[in-house]
């Protein structure tokens, strides 16, 4: 247990967080001093192959055992860290043998961490749980994923007695920012499919994810001295107001759940002269998601044509889409996830994702890659934490799957 403690903890060290808004790639130099530690490492442990290209995404190969012919697999995470939370001088805190009780992150800022609010700590009880000081997010998203892959590789090298067939591994930047998927070279990978080891509690394994639109409504005023303005001043924060109330009050992300969709709006720009909004569109279904891309361009056409200009202007890009379509065909991929799980005695939590992951991207590139566990809970935050017991369950998986592949002769 202690060697995956240390390897995790001396992977979270390294400060990795992507930047949104910097359009060079990767997105942060940081990135690549974690990158070139892992390269160095996967060489010590004996893949081959081992290659850094010059946009930071790694690939490393370990060898198949067998003396037939199996499909090639993947196992995939992400180098980066979120940008929503302070990732600098992550100071982890060990808890042993946990009891079940608050656990008090930082005494000095009243920071704890109660399973009274978040209910998923009860089940560890008893096990080993790592936690921040408080002060910074965990970055178990995605280090937890790294680790676990480079200790399942590391065992199967130390265990030639278990069969397996080729294995590719990848790190990827830039996965928090959107961008984990862009300059990903499915060709050069060659695996027939993919898992990315990014999910969250111990048993998830999700296949389906949102198809996700971004959408940006431009409206212009026209500003006049409000002492003279009467039939001349138009106010675009009053008709953003009329824009969004034309959309359904309830599909919101704070109203929804499961496979229900929403717009979502997250950035707005006013004065009178001119006001932008900004949306996030999410529908699992794709007639769905369609359906409501025409009915945000619906509201702006119905307010145009009652204003008798084309004040409104509506910008709507696609992001990704639901992974379930390229995967569905390939199902087999799902049920050997599903198996592995079962034969270790872990309850495969099967669900649809409510966001994307680099595995839909790579999906529509042509490598089917579902969605297995790393762990952590709390992602993104500094109640981020994280079982080590369920890090150790991860790596089983990954073998177990290697396992399970190898005996599709
Ligand atoms: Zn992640």
């Amino acid at each position: 247990m202690q060697t995956i403690i240390n390897r995790f903890i001396k992977y979270i060290k390294i400060d990795t967080q992507s930047d949104p808004n910097n359009p060079e790639f990767p997105s942060t130099k940081k990135q690549w001093d974690l990158a070139h530690l892992l390269v160095e490492e996967l060489k010590e442990i004996g893949l081959e192959e081992v290659e850094l290209d010059n946009n930071c995404y790694i690939m490393a190969t370990l060898p198949s055992n067998l003396d037939y012919k199996v499909p090639t697999i993947g196992f995939i995470s992400h180098i980066d860290t979120s940008p929503d939370f302070n990732a600098t001088n992550i100071n982890p805190q060990i808890h042993k043998n946990y009891d079940g009780k608050d656990i008090i992150l930082n005494a000095e800022k009243n920071i704890i961490l109660s399973p009274n609010y978040f209910e998923d700590l009860k089940q560890y009880k008893g096990q080993t749980i790592i936690t921040t000081d408080g002060t910074t997010l965990l970055s178990a998203d995605d280090k937890a994923g790294i680790t676990e892959i480079v200790t399942a590789m590391e065992y199967l090298i130390q265990h030639p007695e278990i069969k397996h067939g080729k294995i590719r591994i990848a790190f990827t930047p830039d996965e928090e920012v959107g961008k984990g998927a862009h300059l990903f070279d499915v060709e050069k990978f060659g695996a027939e499919w993919a898992y990315t080891m990014d999910g969250s509690q111990i048993g998830e394994l999700e296949y389906e994810n949102f198809n996700a639109a971004g959408a940006k409504v431009t409206i212009n005023g026209k500003i006049v001295h409000p002492g003279y303005a009467k039939g001349k001043m138009i106010n675009s924060m009053l008709i953003a107001n009329e824009f969004i109330s034309g959309l359904p009050k309830n599909e919101i992300p704070q109203e929804t759940s499961g496979y229900e969709g929403f717009f979502h709006l997250h950035t707005l720009n006013g004065e009178v002269e001119k006001t932008t909004l900004e949306y996030i569109i999410r529908d699992h279904d794709m007639n769905k998601f369609n359906n409501r891309k025409e009915q945000f361009q619906q509201v702006a056409n119905d307010l145009n044509k009652k204003l008798g200009s084309d004040l409104v202007l509506v910008e709507i890009k696609d992001q990704y889409y639901n992974m379930r379509e390229k995967v569905e065909p390939v199902m087999h991929i799902v049920d050997i996830a599903e198996e592995a799980m079962k034969q270790l005695g872990i309850k495969p939590l099967i669900k649809a994702i409510r966001g994307g992951t680099d595995g839909s991207q790579l999906s529509y590139k042509g490598l089917p890659c579902p969605n297995i566990f790393a762990g952590g809970h709390n992602f993104h935050g500094k109640y981020e934490y994280l079982p080590v017991e369920s890090m150790e369950k991860a790596v089983a998986v990954i073998v177990k799957i290697a396992e399970l592949v190898a005996e599709r002769k």
